[in-house]
């Protein structure tokens, strides 16, 4: 017979892993999609900006102290 603490310990384990497959991605298709929209929203932003317009040569670059106009 199952004793109740080793029922208990038996669920928590289950959920331990669980929780564990569920936050690495193998589990869960829903909360994935929900975290990459919330990873689009993030890193859209941040993307577009970053580019900078080289006004001698139109070059975008992610920085004009690192860029060297090549024409
Ligand atoms: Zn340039």
């Amino acid at each position: 017979m199952l004793s109740p603490i080793k029922l208990i310990l038996l669920l928590a384990v289950i959920g331990a892993v669980y929780f564990i497959a569920r936050k690495a991605g193998y589990l869960g298709g829903k909360s994935e999609k929900q975290n990459n929209l919330q990873g689009n929203k993030d890193g859209a932003g941040k993307e577009s900006t970053d580019l900078v317009k080289c006004q001698k040569c139109g070059t975008f670059v992610a920085s004009l102290e690192d860029h060297r106009c090549e024409h």
